[in-house]
């Protein structure tokens, strides 16, 4: 190419934008945009090319190449250059337009550097004499949605005039210099300095932005799913109707829907989206094609009760307000804001477009399509009116990474049925009762799970241990250390305990008595002890403060507090069993449990419902007289429950896990190795630091077949260095959620390496079979798949009550709507949502999730925050300034 024929133009701040980030990935993103013309007629290959020749050479931003120079990016744009068009006969294919989707579907992601001389690919495809594909792809920083508009409208009326064999009109587009001198000068401006501002005061909270994807936000992704929808040219005209009658215009009730559904299926109160702007203000802008775009959060207060109009006349009125300042850039308030690299201010991206009106194509009928837009960072809801005989076209597209491609299915049919739905829905309507439904999902039951009866025994503690006893007796029931006890001998020992007990009239249904043990032989034969006695054991964590063990004597009034050095007086009582009668509806133990404020409350639990939660798992685990389990945790934590019960009720061996041991995760790791543990039962914390020691020391040899996950969100991508050391001795590993009130677990997911590394989020799985499981909304209504509401738990894993705490219990234990009368179900305090497989998430603590309202009031050095959340009531929180960042 001739140089003198070459100019040389400064870039743009919107093209600098796609040039840094093209720096910063590498090249790895994909920052085109792509569409295809579908065009209903014979397209002449020569006139194409000669049109696209001209109208490239009317675009001076895709003959635009991009050099360094001194390390600076400049523009070199050449007067004339001669455009390919790839051309690709598909007419006798088996199904041409499937052939072309795949072709186009490859092509949009072939490599297209911002460096390569390049910007630009152009192709015509053939589906059938009279049926073609105008295929194009422009690099970002050459065009961005706007220009690619401008760009086809033009070659089409180009095209038109050749094909009528006229000449074409002059092009009224301006030069990339005026874009380019515009931008420059704007940066200069006061109007910049005042845009500046707007944005900063806008978002200087630094607060996260809400995203309906499960776990923590992942980066772009140049791969997205899609999913798309049409609606009716009349359902769009009842849309324009109804934006009338709320003065506004559809789109602005269309991205009001959008951040409306944000609210509802997340409960956040504060909702922002982003929203595709075209960054340009003056005429003479919106006559170039180039790239000016932009994303412009919006950011908006939404509650349950506010009303549709209102909620669309506080967004309208927002997004009027931002497009007012729209040409201060995104990545320049990340950049003031520190956030580079952060991840956007805002959770889904709206892209409203209008396609179709200007295009016409000799006289054939086309019609445009988008096929790529650039990375997808979350979720990019993109609605395209497609002109008045042909209605609105909707694209969900998703990351993989975020959404399955059912969530993705989800999302498309709810906002299809809230964009129908608006058109007739009454303006008063509060949002929290729109329906958020799809006509599929509205047809199917609610979600949840009822807890089917299962076929489980009637029995107690002793019972159970007696049969285990008289199977093996001689088997090893418990090690710790050097010392192991047999079946036989550990029913003898608390055999004493228990005759010892009731001659000193502590024993019998509904005593209580205190055990205040370390991990040891002993405490295992105390519990044992106790409840053969028939009374309840009430564990005391001996590493708990002072004051916090005797506030739980002072409310337990226990009957008596055994200690290690009482036992020795047990060996002169009779090893025999003691005749008591205890009925499995008589209570096992009394755990006191803090939640996460609050003052310790007493959580009463029958021996059955322990008996029901063996039952219950059994098919599942399968435990026998092979497994080996640990005696890890607290006793005054119900994790312990299981470990003790699960091992001793079904003859395997227990191996208690001395407090130093616990405490050093290298230690446990050589404990595990040296006694060929089977079962492990862990906190996902805690496993983390096993995780560590096992990596530390290149994978330790074990004999693991199950690892169950309990007590706290567990981050199923985090035991992917677990299975990598582990690929072939891996033991399934368990996530169960659980609550001490509904006897240890309610819950129930299991992870091989692939489900771990491709869970979303804190999976919890499916009920325990026989109890119910129910995500409802603040008016007990269950919510439907994928929106955030509170658990509750129902079936017979319930709790009998908080001991002396009635009010307490009233409160926690509430009617259940589902079951039978007079069922309860117990209130978790947790956010969980369904997701389409049927499984549940876990969300958090309903008292951590509150939104803050924004309501701030100064005093001095204190701020008062009040606190809301659907599922939680009100709050008045006071916190220090210091605190809030
Ligand atoms: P607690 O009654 O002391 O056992 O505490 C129960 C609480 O622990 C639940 O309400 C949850 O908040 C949390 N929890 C228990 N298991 C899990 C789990 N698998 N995933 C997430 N949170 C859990
Ligand atoms: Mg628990």
């Amino acid at each position: 190419m001739n140089p003198s024929t070459t100019r040389e133009l400064p870039l743009s701040a919107a093209q600098l934008g796609f040039w840094y980030a093209s720096l910063r990935s590498g090249g790895q993103r994909n920052e085109t945009v792509a569409e295809y013309l579908d065009i209903r007629g014979r397209v002449d290959r020569e006139l194409i090319g000669a049109a696209l020749r001209r109208v490239v050479n009317e675009a001076d931003a895709v003959r635009a190449r991009i050099v360094e120079c001194d390390g600076e990016p400049v523009q070199l744009i050449p007067d004339e250059v001669e455009p390919e068009i790839e051309f690709l006969d598909l007419s006798t294919a088996d199904a041409p337009e499937s052939a072309a989707e795949e072709w186009m579907r490859r092509a949009r992601n072939e490599e297209m550097d911002v460096t390569g001389p390049v910007l630009s690919s152009f192709a015509l495809i053939k589906l059938a004499d009279d049926r073609y594909f105008w295929y194009q792809r422009v690099h970002h920083i050459a065009l961005d949605g706007y220009g690619g508009a401008i760009f086809t409208a033009r070659l089409g009326e180009v095209y038109t005039s050749l094909v009528n064999g006229e000449q074409p009109a002059q092009s009224e587009w301006e030069p990339l210099d005026t874009l380019v001198a515009e931008d420059a000068a704007y940066r200069g401006s006061d109007e910049f300095t005042a845009d500046r501002e707007f944005w900063l005061d806008r978002f200087h909270h630094r607060d996260e932005p809400v995203r309906m994807a499960a776990g923590a936000h992942k980066g772009p992704s140049w791969d997205f799913l899609r999913e798309a929808a049409t609606l009716s040219p009349e359902t769009a005209a009842e849309l324009n109707a109804a934006a009338r009658r709320m003065k506004t215009s559809w789109s602005a009730l269309a991205i009001a829907l959008v951040v409306v559904y944000v609210h509802r299926v997340t409960g956040a109160e504060n909702v922002t989206i982003g929203l595709t702007a075209t960054g340009r203000k003056s005429a003479a802008a919106r006559r170039s094609p180039g790239t000016a775009a932009t994303i412009m959060p919006v950011r908006c207060e939404i509650r349950p009760e506010t009303s549709l109009a209102e909620a669309v006349r506080l967004i309208s009125r927002e997004v009027r307000q931002g497009l007012r300042h729209q040409r201060f850039r995104h990545e320049d308030l990340l950049r003031e804001l520190g956030r580079v690299g952060g991840g956007p201010l805002y959770g889904p991206l709206v892209n409203i477009a209008s396609f179709g009106q200007t295009l016409s194509f000799a006289d054939h009928e086309v019609t445009s399509h988008n096929l790529l837009n650039g990375p997808v960072e979350d979720l990019f809801v993109s609605i395209y009116d497609m002109g008045a005989e042909r209605g609105l076209t909707l694209h969900v597209n998703a990351n993989p990474a975020a959404y399955s491609e059912a969530e993705v299915a989800l999302h498309r049919d709810r906002l299809v049925e809230l964009l129908t739905q608006i058109a007739t829905a009454d303006p008063d309507l509060p949002v929290r009762d729109l329906e958020l439904r799809g006509e599929a999902e509205q047809q199917a039951p609610p979600p949840g799970h009822d807890g089917a009866f299962k076929e489980r025994r009637r029995s107690t503690i002793p019972e159970l241990f007696a049969a285990a006893v008289a199977a093996t007796p001689e088997a090893s029931a418990l090690t710790c250390g050097a010392e192991t006890v047999s079946y036989r001998e550990l029913d003898a020992r608390s055999n004493r305990l228990a005759n010892h007990l009731l001659a000193g009239g502590a024993g019998g249904a509904e005593s209580v008595v205190a055990l205040a043990f370390p991990r040891s032989v002993e405490l295992v034969v105390a519990i044992l002890g106790v409840l053969k006695s028939g009374a309840a054991y009430l564990p005391l964590d001996t590493a708990h403060p002072e004051e916090r063990v005797y506030d739980v004597l002072d409310q337990a009034r226990p009957t008596l507090v055994l200690r290690p050095e009482d036992l020795a007086e047990s060996d002169r009582f009779p090893d025999t069993a003691p005749d008591v009668r205890v009925a499995p509806e008589n209570t096992a133990y009394v755990i006191y449990t803090s939640g996460s404020t609050g003052r310790p409350k007493g959580v009463m639990i029958p021996h059955q419902n322990l008996v029901r939660l063996l039952d219950a798992t059994e098919d599942w685990y399968g435990f026998g007289p092979g497994d080996v389990w640990t005696l890890f945790h607290s006793p005054a934590f119900d994790f312990s429950v299981w470990e003790i019960f699960g091992a001793l009720l079904t003859g395997g061996r227990l191996v208690v896990v001395p407090f130093e041991v616990s405490r050093s995760p290298g230690d446990f790791l050589t404990l595990l190795e040296r006694e060929r543990v089977t079962v492990l039962n862990q906190t996902p914390s805690a496993f983390y630091r096993l995780m560590e020691a096992d990596r530390e020391r290149g994978g330790a040899d074990l004999a693991l077949r199950s690892v169950v996950f309990g007590g706290e969100a567990l981050e199923p991508g985090v035991l992917e260095g677990w299975y990598e050391r582990h690929a072939d001795d891996a033991p399934v590993l368990v996530n169960m959620y659980g609550i001490t009130e509904i006897t240890v677990h309610a819950s129930y997911a299991a992870f091989d390496r692939a489900s771990a590394a491709g869970a979303r989020g804190s999976v919890i799985g499916t009920a325990v079979p026989d109890l119910g499981l129910q995500v409802l909304d603040a008016a007990l209504r269950p919510v439907p798949v994928g929106v955030a509401g509170e658990l509750y738990v129902s079936g017979p894993g319930l709790a009998r009550c908080y001991q002396g705490r009635p009010g307490l219990t009233a409160e926690r234990f509430v009617a259940c709507p589902f079951g039978a009368p007079g069922e309860r179900m117990y209130r978790s305090g947790d956010l969980a949502r369904w997701r389409p497989d049927g499984g549940l998430e876990y969300l958090g603590r309903t008292d951590d999730q509150v939104q803050l309202r924004g309501f701030r009031v100064e005093l001095g050095e204190v701020e008062a925050v009040l606190v809301r959340h659907p599922a939680v009531v009100h709050a008045v929180v006071v916190v220090r300034e210091d605190r809030l960042g």
